[in-house]
């Protein structure tokens, strides 16, 4: 009788393979005095944001300067575009720590991530938020309803009720959209359908995760996305902020808290820190925005399938894998999206038989047991390099904070359907901090699931934006 396969056992893998793949892990491969440096270099970055001058990350204020307490009531409507739906949520804020939600979703039209008429984009969001409407108030609304608009890309704010683009983000490139507001955009396309709606807060996804989490979670630190992309918000106080100087009210106290969209997606753009390999330098060149985002294309979920697809296309090229296969899907970027590496890194390793089934309906492709070990292998790799760096964001800004305990709210796909993810995120904070706690749950700091930012959390700061109008706060 032959001994059972060990799990995961690459016995039967021919030696060169075996080489390079050993040498693309190596490349994937970030150790704790690694991350160490990336949380190092992360801070100073964070801290330059900060000032007048800036930096590579943006350190956006978000306008929010009250912390949520649980108490806020009534209802609101939210947005949420992201990065393949867009969801319209009608939010029922109880008025003691819980809320209720009613939502639709509707599938953005893939070409319009880069449709060159950006009137397709806000008339879409319109429609659908009419749709909404009408399903959800058949006999009308008595008052019009406020509206937090979650807007998930860097969008400058002088105020909260408004947010110029700074740059597209996530594969997205739609033109006359960077440097204009968007809330005049959207706003033009709803007065065309009059809908009975007032925008009254334009919000980041991270900021919304935030202040949903704290709407029920006291301990919460911060708000993070692990998603199509990567990014985190967290309260810093305004007289810290030096870049705030001369744009706040007199009567702002200068102990008062000030919600940072931090935008660090962006960090490291001069490659200091960030160990990038052969793959990330495609991934860049490749991008509509090449030279931004570095910290995103390395970690976040719109690139890691495309990572995976590199280094095939890679081993391929040099005969290794694959041989006498029609390479003709392969060979088309972005074909393999998120759900590549996550099904195959789900799939035991024995047979792997779901990601021969993957490969051969998705690409044409047929795969020995060997190549798909290897893959499954690479995949593995991508998802722990993902894991790794994402929390490097958030043991900067609790560093910065002198945050030595709490929790993280974390939302996004990535976090949410990703295998393994939120283990490799934690044994990344322990290698980080050098923790020697075993436990994730026993961790200082410990990243929970939050609630829904882009939902809730768009409504509570709807709430909060309202509330100081009426006190006459600015
Ligand atoms: C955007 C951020 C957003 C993050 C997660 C990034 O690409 O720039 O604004 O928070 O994705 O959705
Ligand atoms: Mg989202």
């Amino acid at each position: 009788k032959k001994p059972p396969v060990r799990k995961g056992s690459m016995v039967d893998v021919p030696k060169e393979l075996l080489a390079a793949l050993g040498e693309i892990e190596q490349s994937f491969n970030v150790d704790g005095p690694t991350l160490q440096g990336v949380v190092k270099h992360f801070i100073s970055e964070l801290n330059k944001g900060l000032t007048k001058k800036g930096g590579n990350i943006p350190m956006i204020p978000g306008w929010v300067m009250d912390y949520p307490t649980g108490k806020e009531k009534g209802d609101y409507l939210a947005i949420d575009l992201g990065g393949t739906n867009l969801r319209v949520v009608l939010v029922k804020l109880s008025g003691n720590g819980t809320f209720d939600t009613t939502q639709s979703k509707y599938k953005l039209p893939k070409h319009i991530r880069t449709t060159q008429n950006r009137d397709e984009l806000f008339s879409f969001i319109a429609q659908s938020l009419k749709d909404f409407i009408v399903e959800t108030f058949p006999d009308g609304c008595k008052e019009n309803l406020p509206l937090g608009f979650t807007f998930s890309y860097p969008a400058s704010q002088t105020r909260i009720n408004s947010g110029v683009l700074q740059r597209w983000t996530k594969g997205f490139d739609i033109p006359n959209v960077e440097g204009h507001d968007v809330v005049p955009l959207l706003k033009e396309q709803m007065d065309k359908l009059n809908l009975p709606i007032d925008i009254v807060a334009v919000i980041n996804d991270t900021t919304g995760t935030l202040v949903a989490s704290l709407y029920t979670d006291l301990e919460t630190k911060m708000g993070v996305i692990f998603g199509t992309g990567v990014n985190g918000a967290y309260f810093d106080v305004v007289k810290d902020i030096e870049k705030l100087e001369g744009k706040l009210a007199d009567d702002v106290p200068p102990e008062s808290p000030m919600i940072i969209n931090c935008e660090y997606g962006s960090f490291d753009n001069e490659h200091v820190s960030l160990p990038r390999n052969k793959y990330d330098v495609i991934v860049d060149e490749q991008s509509p925005r090449p030279g931004q985002q570095t910290f995103e294309k390395m970690s976040s979920g719109y690139y890691l399938g495309e990572l995976l697809r590199l280094a095939l296309v890679d081993l391929h090229g040099r005969g290794l894998i694959l041989k006498d296969q029609d390479v003709t899907k392969l060979n088309e970027e972005y074909i393999m999206d998120t759900s590549f590496p996550s099904k195959i890194e789900e799939d035991p390793f024995e047979n792997l038989e779901n990601t021969q089934e993957l490969l051969s309906k998705e690409l044409g492709i047929e795969t020995t047991v060997q190549e798909r070990k290897l893959i499954r292998r690479i995949s593995e790799a991508i998802g722990a390099r993902s894991a790794r760096l994402s929390v490097c964001g958030i043991a900067a800004i609790c560093q910065k904070r002198g945050y030595e305990t709490g929790h993280i709210a974390a939302d996004g796909s990535v976090w949410k359907m990703y295998p393994n993810f939120k283990e490799k995120a934690h044994l990344g904070l322990k290698d980080i901090y050098g923790w020697t706690e075993t436990d994730p749950a026993k961790f200082p700091i410990i990243i929970v699931d939050s609630e829904d930012g882009s939902g809730a959390g768009a409504a509570v700061i709807a709430a909060l934006t309202e509330q100081r109008l009426k006190a006459g706060k600015s």
